[in-house]
Parts: structure tokens; C-alpha cells; sequence
């Protein structure tokens, strides 16, 4: 380096241009080595490049995080270091050719990379120390790596395949070479591993569907893009992409022109005002959490008292609406109108005032929803995953898609199923994981259980799969890219409790590339490279009727003693004898463009080569049947076109779950524990009704995704903090009936934890309602306090009747003031 001159760039500011300044050796070493440092304020701007740098080059990358976008990002690198973090500048403002913005987390990547927190070497738990207590030595990658070998072969042999388990992570499965799959295929070629399915974010929808549509993940609705262009209203029913799937290229842009959109009408069902009631709403309805059920139960009982459902709809399309249309099995009685008209079971009607006294909504206003609904047809109902994260949310996912089924707005333009907003996401190439050997399998939601009591789980009892029950515990953990272990579970506590103790889990390995709350209750860390310094393609996910591919080359190399997670598996394989098979003979390079040539190019047919992406960086592909409206063929020819459930129609009454009423058993049953037959009210543990009856624990507490995390991914960068710190959203009457202003510390607490955190007083919540944004790095004190936010300090193990699936958004707990002085622990 020498004689250049470094000008600090467009939005640098002064304290990034010094850390940057301090990541490269400092200004002293810079200038030493001859660089001239401008200061900010006589730096020229310049659009693009470093002036003044002929080399430094530009290189696609991309942010590839779990938050349902993927964006691109250009990353401007100057003698292997990341100056400048660029957006796409492909593609322009049209809504099928719309440029892929990234929002603030993924422009800020660079203090992703250069984050302090970066795990730097393999580290291995200091022997006589117990997991968590934070000691740590430094060890070789070669120790390191026969670490993992050993306690594999070692679990393996003691206790067969099934005692391992890789956990649930979501940090880096989201592109075709980097995810999962690298180490399930490792453990698919030494015998396999317990399987999981379902997902943190909607393994109830993901679950119920098949019985009611026969679909095998949830049932896509029409995409934002055809409402826009056919429909005349879009309900965003627990929706909110102005603070979830932040990109340019994906939902944010789209809803944005839904609202923009005249004659469109946009309704937004949410318990919190949130950004996209804010930007997108004509109207809010808030009902109280958990409570959807006894919305629409109360919508649709108006409905037929109007006469405004579509009978024809229901007698040609479904069964188990009224009387005349169930199974012939069933007794009388059981229908979902029966429910709705008080001549089932219950004996209750469920008019818009018994609603309202559940779900808080005023009956004139259940009334006129409803009528608005039916009066704007065609109308897409697109649920979010937030209403299904309850206690039985199983029910709440499909009274959601039964209202789009009483509306007839199925499979028709700018109509839509009642699930979420559909997209474009051809079968492009993933790295083959292989088959796995294993064939029991249990909830993502259950891997605390299966390490605490494995060999009693069983298939009726606690949703194992695959198997009756499960023959060993699980013994040898792998976190890779996931915060599970520390805060991304539910009740942290506990699972802290359960992790830390050596006699059951015997071994835990995490790889990261930041050293994340799970590192520290590890036994072994390995650090992995991010996004910038491997290759990788990256898919678009929920990015509507525009599909995209982005090509990820290295932008520099390795940090540290980083080393891509490929190469990790790889070197394990090598150890374990199954090194030929695993690498095929493939470097992760190879890898990309194998998979690309053989599986991108013949799925995609205007998709580029792998060399020609190096260059372009983004590829825009499209549906050529059009914007998606599913389930259309059934909709023109259900007969020819039947769904995959035994009626071959939309099952509001499912045979198969009455079966299922009658012998599954729950372990911890307590209120709303229930195989619901149709779409029906519960009262559930710690739900709305046991709310209002309960003065010590009067708060149902929720969890929104937040603008500065993508769980918690990008939780540790303080740039982010400090745009967007952690607050509790508490409505202004709680607050002034506790004495608790605006900018307080509060407590918040019930049996499980406390969280000591500011607060934000704040109208934008209904009453008795609380929210603490999701995926907050814990930071637990002396007395087993949570300053740093985990809403998760809070939740619960308790998991649903059918999928049993995470129910975050179903937590009671008291609020308190604590203090008006901001802690320092506080992020
Ligand atoms: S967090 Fe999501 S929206 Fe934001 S840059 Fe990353 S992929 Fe794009």
C-alpha cells in the first residue's frame, strides 16, 4: 500500500470511518504505509468506487438471513477489506421489475464482518469448567476438528443415530450451498440423525393445512401483485411486511403499492398498530391475541344471518359447513354452522356480541367488517404467522382460511385461500443433503423435551414421527448458524437448565460466525466465514410474483481462522472415512457451479451460466402461467381437479382430526389443549379469557419482529442498537394505572423470568396488551435477569395439540415500574 489517498465514503460516519480506520491497522499504520486520510468534511462524494483506489473492486454478495427476503449487495473491496456496502442497482420502480433494495440490517453488513464479536479460532470448553461458565482455551483446527469426530463416532456407537440431532437454525439456511444440509449430509453417510419438521415460524399453519386443504406446508393465497392488479380489497390478517420481510424486492414494496393502489381497500388485523397499519391500513381491527377464532366465528355468523356467505361456494367446494354437507360417520350436530347457530355440542351462539367479549372488537364493528368484506369481492385475506403462534393456534390458522371459504374467494383473481400472500419459487438446486437412515422424527419445538426424557416420547403422546416413540435421548447437539440453545427458544431458563446439564446432552458443538448467546453453553466453537467471504447462490423466497437468483462471490478472504462451513463438514467427513463421498471431489465452488449448470439453468430457461452471473450478480425470472392465484384448476373443475383430502374438497370438518379427537393424549393438558375437528373458539392456558380473570399475571405479552434483527441474527451490532433499541410497547392506560412514564425501566415477569427493559408508553397497542420486539440477545445477571430483552425469558415449552409447535404469542405476565434510570446493561 502506498501513495494512495482514502477518503471516507458517502454515509460513512465519523465513528464508522474510524473503526474502519482501526480495523486496517489504524491511521498511524495507513499512513505510515503511505495512505493520505481526509478528513469528513473536505471528503468529495463520489457516487461509486473509492476514488482514488484503481483497484478496488466490486463484488456480489448478498444478505442471507431468515427474515423472507434475500437482497443483494455489491461490496466494494479494497486490499481485502470491505470500504463500502452497496445496494442493487439493477432493475428500477415497476412492480415486476423492481429493484432489490436491502434495508438497514443487511447495509450493515460491514460491522457484521468486522464485528468484534466474530469468532475467531476454535475454542474448547476448559476442562474442570461447567457449560456457560465463559471459560474457554484455544485449540487447533485440526484438535478442534477431531473433537467433533471423536464424540460423534463416540455417541454413535453408544447410543445409535438417532441420540443426534442437529437443531433448528435459521441463519444461514436460506442459500443453495451454505445451510443445513451441509451437515446433514455428513450424519446421512455415518447412518443419520433424528429428523425435526415444522418450523419456529409457522409449524401450526404448516401442520393444519393438509386437513383442510390437503396441502403438505400451508396453503399460499394469491400474490400482493394480483390484488393489486384484479382485486378490490387486501386484508393483511396478522400481516405486517413493512416490519418483517424489510427488502425492496420483496413484500414491503409490494404491499406499498397495494396501498398505493386506487380502489384497493387495505385492512390490517393486528393487536399492535404496527408499521403497516401505520403506511398501509384504510383500517385496523385489533382483537385481543389468540382470540381470531371468536372474530370470525361472530363475522361469519353475521354473514349468514345476512345471507351474504356464498352458499354455492360452500355446497360445491367444501364439506362440513352446514348439516347437509358432513361425512356420513359423523353424528349430528358437529357442523361449523351448527357451532356458529348454538346447536352443537356447546349449546352456544356465536353472535358478534358473545365475539366481542372475547376478542375485545366492538360487535358493530365485527358486524361491519364482515359486510365490508363481503361487499368487496374480490378480497384476499392473507394471514400472517403471528395468529397461529398461539396455544391452539392450529385453529386460528384455519378459521383465517374458512373465512376466505365463506367469502367464495377461493382460486379466483384477486381473490385469495386465507393464507399467506402467494410467490414464484421454481425448484432451483440445493445441496444435496441425501436420505437420512433415521427414520423417527419430532417437532422442532421438541428437541428440549427429547434431551430431557427421549425414550418417553411417544407418537400419540408427543407427535413423534416416523416411529411409535423414540429409543434414546439426544446426546450429541449441533447448533450451526442458530441461537436455540441461549434465546431463540422459549422459556430460557429452563432450556438453559437443560442444556447446561452434562448427564443428558453429552456433547455440543456450535458453529457461528458470531459468537452468539448458544456459543458460550457449548462445549466446542467453530468458527464459519459470513456471506462476504464465501461463494454461495442465493435464492429469492416470499418475494411475490418476482423471482430472483444472486450470485455470492467471495468478497475477501476468510477473517481470522474462519473457515466456510463446507470445508468444516468436509474435514469431519475426511476423519469419519466418508470424505470421497461427501466432496464428490467438489470445492464449494465447484459445488455452485455444478449445481448451477445441472439443476439453475434447466429450472429457469433464460438463466444465465454460473461465469456470466459473476458479472450480471442478479437474475429476474417469472411464473410464465402468470401471477399466482392458487388452487384455480380446482376452483374451474374441482371434480377433475380434486384436493389431496380424503373428501378430494376443503375440509372445514376433518374426519380425519374427529379421529384423532378421540385417542391422541396430552401430557401437561391444560385449557385449549384440543384436536379440534372444525376451526372453533378455545379458551386457552394463559390466553385472553384467563387474562381478565387473573390480577397477578393480567398482561398478554406478544412478540413482533423488529426492523434492526432478523431474529437474532444481526442482534449484536450496536449500530443497529442504537437505531432501534429494545423497548416495551405498553399501552398508555396500563402504563398510567402502574405509575409508569414513557423512557422507564420496567419489569416485566411471570413464572418463568423477569426482563428488565425501557419501555414505550404508547396508544399503538390496544389495553391489556404488551409487545417486546423478538430476537433480543439475553443478558442475564447475577439474580437471573434479563436486561437485555429476551421475550423468550418469558415464554413457554407448552407447545400445541396438533403440530406441537412454539406458541410465543400466548404468555401472561404482570408489568412494573422499576426505575427511570436507564441501566448500562440495557441494549
Ligand atoms: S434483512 Fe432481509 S430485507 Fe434486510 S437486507 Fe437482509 S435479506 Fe434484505
Amino acid at each position: 500500500m502506498s501513495n494512495k489517498t482514502i477518503e471516507p465514503t458517502v454515509g460513512m460516519t465519523r465513528r464508522s470511518f474510524n473503526k474502519w480506520t482501526a480495523a486496517v491497522g489504524g491511521t498511524t499504520a495507513l499512513v505510515a504505509s503511505g495512505v493520505t486520510l481526509l478528513p469528513l468534511s473536505v471528503a468529495p462524494t463520489v457516487a461509486h468506487g473509492v476514488e482514488g483506489i484503481p483497484e478496488a473492486k466490486t463484488t456480489w454478495s448478498a444478505c442471507v438471513v431468515n427474515c423472507g427476503s434475500r437482497c443483494p449487495l455489491r461490496l466494494q473491496v479494497h486490499d481485502n477489506h470491505i470500504v463500502r456496502v452497496l445496494p442493487d442497482n439493477t432493475g428500477d420502480d415497476s412492480l415486476l421489475g423492481r429493484q432489490i433494495r436491502a434495508c438497514v440490517r443487511g447495509r450493515n453488513m460491514r460491522q457484521r464482518v468486522y464485528n468484534p464479536d466474530r469468532i475467531k479460532v476454535p475454542l474448547k470448553r476448559r476442562p474442570g469448567t461447567k457449560r456457560g461458565d465463559g471459560k474457554w482455551d484455544e485449540i487447533s483446527w485440526d484438535e478442534a476438528l477431531n473433537l467433533f469426530a471423536g464424540e460423534l463416532r463416540r455417541c454413535i456407537d453408544e447410543y445409535g443415530n438417532e441420540s443426534v440431532f442437529s437443531v433448528y437454525g435459521s441463519g444461514v439456511w436460506n442459500a443453495h450451498l451454505e445451510s443445513s444440509a451441509l451437515f446433514r449430509r455428513l450424519f446421512n453417510l455415518l447412518g443419520g440423525s433424528l429428523n425435526y419438521y415444522g418450523n419456529y415460524s409457522y409449524s401450526q399453519i404448516g401442520t393444519i393445512t393438509r386437513f383442510h386443504y390437503g396441502a403438505p406446508d400451508e396453503q399460499m393465497s394469491n400474490s400482493f401483485e394480483d390484488s393489486i392488479t384484479n382485486g378490490r380489497m387486501l386484508v393483511l390478517w396478522g400481516n405486517n411486511p413493512q416490519e418483517t420481510r424489510m427488502s425492496g424486492g420483496g413484500n414491503t414494496f409490494t404491499s406499498l403499492e397495494a396501498a398505493r393502489t386506487a380502489g384497493l381497500k387495505v385492512a390490517v388485523v393486528d393487536p399492535r398498530h404496527s408499521d403497516s397499519v401505520a403506511v398501509l391500513a384504510d383500517q385496523w381491527i385489533s382483537p385481543r391475541p389468540g382470540t381470531d377464532t371468536a372474530l370470525i366465528a361472530g363475522m361469519i355468523h353475521h354473514l349468514l344471518a345476512k345471507n351474504l356467505h356464498d352458499q354455492d361456494f360452500l355446497d360445491r367446494y367444501c364439506v362440513g359447513f352446514d348439516e347437509q354437507h358432513m361425512p356420513e360417520s359423523v353424528s349430528a350436530g358437529l357442523s361449523y354452522r351448527s357451532y356458529i347457530e348454538g346447536t352443537g355440542p356447546d349449546g352456544v351462539e356465536k353472535t358478534p356480541e358473545w365475539a366481542a367479549s372475547i376478542c375485545g372488537v366492538p360487535a358493530q364493528q365485527i358486524k361491519d367488517f364482515a359486510v365490508e368484506l363481503a361487499s368487496n369481492s374480490p378480497v384476499n385475506i392473507t394471514q400472517g404467522w403471528g395468529p397461529q403462534r398461539h396455544a391452539n393456534g392450529e385453529n386460528q390458522a384455519r378459521a383465517i382460511y374458512l373465512l376466505s371459504n365463506v367469502l367464495g374467494q377461493v382460486g379466483i383473481e384477486g381473490g385469495g385461500t386465507g393464507g399467506r400472500e402467494g410467490y414464484f419459487w421454481p425448484k432451483t438446486s440445493w445441496f444435496p443433503a441425501g436420505e437420512n437412515p433415521v427414520t423417527a422424527a419430532i417437532s422442532n419445538f421438541a428437541w428440549t423435551d427429547a434431551i430431557e426424557r427421549g425414550p418417553e416420547m411417544t407418537a400419540e403422546g408427543d407427535g413423534v414421527r416416523g416411529a411409535d416413540r423414540l429409543t434414546t435421548g439426544i446426546k450429541f447437539m449441533l447448533e450451526f448458524g442458530g441461537n436455540m440453545l441461549a434465546s431463540q427458544h422459549a422459556d430460557n431458563n429452563r432450556t438453559r437448565k437443560i442444556v447446561r446439564d452434562e448427564s443428558k446432552c453429552e456433547f455440543i458443538c456450535v458453529i457461528d460466525n458470531q459468537f452468539s448467546r448458544s456459543a458460550e453453553l457449548a462445549d466446542l466453537v467453530l468458527p464459519d466465514t459470513t456471506t462476504a467471504e464465501r461463494w454461495d447462490l442465493v435464492p429469492s423466497e416470499y418475494t411475490g410474483d418476482m423471482a430472483y437468483l444472486i450470485m455470492c462471490e467471495p468478497a475477501i478472504k476468510p477473517l481470522h481462522q474462519s473457515r466456510p462451513a463446507y470445508e468444516i463438514a468436509a474435514e469431519i467427513a475426511e476423519r469419519m472415512g466418508v470424505g470421497p463421498e461427501y466432496t464428490e471431489g467438489r470445492t464449494l465452488e465447484g459445488w455452485g457451479r455444478h449445481l448451477h449448470e445441472t439443476e439453475n439453468r434447466k429450472a429457469v430457461s433464460d438463466m444465465p451460466s454460473f461465469d456470466e452471473m459473476l458479472t450480471k450478480g442478479v437474475h429476474r425470472y417469472y411464473d410464465p402461467n402468470g401471477m399466482a392465484v392458487p388452487l384455480r384448476s380446482f376452483r374451474e373443475d374441482p371434480e377433475a381437479n380434486p384436493l389431496d383430502t380424503p373428501s378430494g374438497k376443503i375440509e372445514i370438518f376433518s374426519e380425519e382430526l374427529h379421529e384423532m379427537s378421540k385417542t391422541w393424549t396430552f401430557a401437561n393438558a391444560t385449557g385449549g389443549d384440543k384436536v379440534s375437528s372444525i376451526p372453533e373458539h378455545l379458551d386457552t392456558w394463559e390466553g385472553a379469557m384467563e387474562a381478565r380473570d387473573n390480577p397477578r399475571l393480567p398482561i398478554q405479552l406478544i412478540g413482533h419482529h423488529f426492523k434492526s434483527r432478523v431474529h437474532s441474527t444481526y442482534g449484536n451490532l450496536s449500530n443497529n442498537r442504537e437505531a432501534h433499541p429494545q423497548v416495551l410497547w405498553l399501552n398508555t392506560v396500563d402504563a398510567a394505572s402502574r405509575g409508569i412514564k414513557n423512557g422507564d425501566i420496567v419489569g416485566i415477569y411471570n413464572d418463568r423470568g423477569r426482563v428488565h427493559i425501557k419501555v414505550r408508553v404508547t396508544p399503538r397497542i390496544m389495553p391489556g396488551v404488551a409487545s417486546l420486539p423478538q430476537g433480543a440477545w439475553n443478558q442475564i445477571d447475577k439474580d437471573g435477569i434479563d436486561h437485555g430483552g429476551s421475550v423468550n425469558t418469558l415464554t413457554s415449552l407448552h407447545w400445541t395439540p396438533v403440530s406441537k409447535g412454539n406458541c410465543q404469542h400466548t404468555t401472561l405476565v404482570q408489568v412494573e415500574y422499576v426505575s427511570d434510570e436507564p441501566t448500562p446493561t440495557t441494549n
